[in-house]
């Protein structure tokens, strides 16, 4: 008997695995065609100066698939980056937000996350370029979140690339600073605009003395630098005012606002018009 269960408990994992595999590779198959089906659409959560003005949104990409519902990008975008789909998901991301961005009625800037994959490609460079051209938004009010991953794997080609991007004008974020690998040689190496604190670390304010120590180095770091701190995830008053009493410069968290779409000045003309 305990022979037969056993087998009958293999069996079921083996099952379970099987639905996990299936599951994954429909995802991918969805995602291929998802860009041309129009399938994903940007939210966008606001980032404001520690004086309350609003400054920038971030773009952040959602997937309506047509049967699971909404898909945050979290699930799928390492999916993309594996099966090559990430390429495709990129420039429809770039080249959405510059259009949307263009037509807000205020001049903000608006915040685009950039995956591994994005930075290493080439043309990267062009692709902004294109974008800003076909979009008409200024170079100024784009800027390009990346990660520390991408700049410790090849630093020379890094730095190549990132001058490139800087030479058009467009300004570069390091995004969830803390996490990665946190050489802090790259501070010196790259000509960075912004550095956002990562989320875990507000998260954590308030709670532990440590989080404070490294948010207050992060900030103290950045500025000896001369480049300002934004913090990401702030959900509380408490953390808010923590983080302007220790100097940050830039705020964002559902506590400002949490990510939404956003209409475009035209639409709001035409809704005002009807
Ligand atoms: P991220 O760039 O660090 O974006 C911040 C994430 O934290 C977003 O999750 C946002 O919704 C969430 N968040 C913001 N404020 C709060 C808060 O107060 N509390 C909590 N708990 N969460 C908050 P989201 O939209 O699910 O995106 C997750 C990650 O997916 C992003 O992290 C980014 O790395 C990636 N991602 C999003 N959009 C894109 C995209 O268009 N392209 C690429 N390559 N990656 C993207
Ligand atoms: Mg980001
Ligand atoms: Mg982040
Ligand atoms: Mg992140």
């Amino acid at each position: 008997r305990a022979k037969h269960e056993g087998r009958g408990a293999i069996r079921l994992f083996t099952s379970a695995m099987d639905q996990q595999l299936r599951d994954r590779r429909a995802l991918e198959h969805d995602l291929r065609l998802a860009v041309e089906r129009g399938e994903f659409y940007l939210e966008y959560q606001p980032q404001h100066h520690r004086d309350g003005t609003l400054m920038a949104y971030e773009a952040l990409v959602r997937w309506r698939h047509p049967l699971r519902g909404v898909i945050p990008p979290g699930e799928f975008i390492p999916i993309a980056e594996q099966s090559g789909a990430i390429a495709q998901i990129d420039d429809w991301v770039l080249m959405e937000a510059c259009r949307e961005a263009a037509s807000w009625d205020q001049p903000l800037r608006v915040a685009v996350n950039v995956s591994a994959a994005q930075f290493r490609r080439e043309n990267l460079d062009a692709q902004v370029r294109r974008a800003l051209r076909e979009s008409g938004l200024p170079a100024a009010r784009l800027e390009l979140e990346i990660t520390e991953g991408v700049l410790i794997e090849e630093v020379p080609r890094a730095r190549r690339t990132m001058q490139s991007l800087k030479s058009l004008g467009i300004l570069i974020a390091l995004d969830d600073f803390g996490t990665g690998y946190s050489s802090l040689s790259y501070l010196e190496a790259f000509p960075l605009d912004r550095i956002k604190v990562d989320r875990s670390f507000v998260a954590a304010l308030g709670q532990s003395e440590r989080s404070l120590a490294i948010v207050r180095a992060v900030i103290g770091l950045a500025h000896g630098l001369g480049v300002p701190v934004l913090a990401e995830g702030i959900e509380t008053e408490a953390q808010m005012s923590l983080l302007v009493q220790e100097g940050c410069d830039e705020m964002q968290g559902y506590l400002l606002g949490r990510p939404r779409r956003l209409e475009a000045a035209a639409e709001k003309v035409r809704r005002a018009a009807s």
